[in-house]
């Protein structure tokens, strides 16, 4: 348990604990003191999970149904200040710098990834882009041949669909199929 967190460190709990129980009654809540906004599970490659999930009980097919991830046990907790455009930004930034160029999608759709979410976050042509970053997450997830590649759109789908106002969008839009 770490990021924004009053007590952080390594909880050892049998599955179908809930985020708010780990996030609270182990972590006391923020270290900021400030409300919780996004909780990364699994990883830098996991999804971010909104408030409306933190009831769920964290298992694999629980969160396998709500597009999440329990990967490796990481949850890194943002408090309200957390930009998601940036945060996806940076998942996008981070599988450019890790990619191992062995396949296109990961190696070169990354680096269009951060250009586009650029591109929204600045406001070119909102709509457009947004579909262009679906569709480019849709490539990576069903073309990479690692996770490293198929997994980056994890946090970037999950910031843009759960927090659509931090990339200058008015609703709330629809993980692509
Ligand atoms: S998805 Fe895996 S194999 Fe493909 S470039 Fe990325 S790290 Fe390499």
């Amino acid at each position: 348990l770490a990021g924004n967190i009053k007590h952080g460190g390594l909880i050892e709990k049998a599955f179908g604990i809930t985020l708010r129980e780990l996030m609270f009654d182990f972590g006391g809540g923020s270290a900021s003191g400030r409300p919780i906004k996004a909780v990364q599970v699994g990883g830098p490659l996991g999804a971010y999970v909104p408030e409306s999930q933190w009831d769920i009980p964290l298992d694999y097919e629980a969160y396998a149904a709500v597009g999440a991830v329990v990967g490796h046990g990481g949850i890194v907790v943002h408090d309200d200040t957390a930009d998601m455009a940036r945060l996806a930004r940076y998942a996008m930034e981070f599988c450019a710098i890790e990619s191992c160029g062995k396949c296109t999608p990961c190696r070169i759709g990354s680096t269009r990834g951060v250009e586009v979410i650029d591109r929204i976050s600045n406001g070119e042509n909102r709509p457009q882009q947004v579909k262009l970053l679906r569709d480019l997450c849709d490539t990576m997830v069903h073309g990479s041949l690692c996770a490293m590649g198929g997994m980056t759109p994890f946090p970037v789908l999950s910031a843009l669909n759960h927090y659509p106002e931090d990339f200058g969008l008015a609703a709330p839009t629809q993980l692509a199929a």
